[in-house]
């Protein structure tokens, strides 16, 4: 094992908070489905898909470098939600709070001279920039939007399908 044990339980708890994060967003993703949101919906359903993986990356990383995986329980996600808005800024919370989880993990990584996992992290580290960014920027249109969630949703559709292509 080229991790030490505290690098491996602390990996297993990010783990265990991207599947956690997947949970929250494909309840987020049901919530404006069920607002009849559903350009939001579809885009949360992608944000669903994208912390899975976040999940296996390290789940394999784990494996790779020798390591034990125990997974945990994930939480229970929230099921309502006021409004589109209150989900955009929960999101936006979510992602800043998983920043700050990488970072710990830098952090770590650095103090153990844990050179391999410090380089792993680094895809984390940019991924994250690119998260709270995105969920800035949606937070900034529904503000804009001032309700008009049909506007709000018309923009990101236009914006998904320039990403696809
Ligand atoms: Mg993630």
């Amino acid at each position: 094992m080229i991790i030490s044990k505290s690098m491996n339980t602390k990996l297993n708890e990010q783990i265990t908070a991207e599947f956690s994060a997947a949970q929250s967003y494909l309840a987020m993703s049901c919530a404006f489905e069920g607002m009849s949101l559903t350009v939001l919906a579809k885009l949360f359903h992608g944000q669903y898909e994208e912390e899975s993986e976040h999940g296996l990356k390290i789940l394999k990383y784990v494996q790779q470098v020798g390591g034990t995986v125990v997974l945990d329980a994930i939480a229970k996600p929230k099921a309502t939600y006021s409004d589109a808005k209150s989900i955009v800024q929960a999101a936006l919370k979510s992602e800043e709070n998983v920043s700050g989880m990488i970072n710990d993990l830098v952090a770590l990584a650095d103090s153990e001279k844990d050179y391999a996992t410090r380089s792993f992290l680094n895809w984390f580290v940019d991924e994250q920039v690119e998260e709270v960014s995105s969920m800035t920027d949606l937070l900034n249109l529904v503000e804009l939007a001032d309700g008009n969630m049909l506007q709000v949703e018309a923009r990101v559709r236009h914006q998904m399908a320039a990403a696809a292509s």
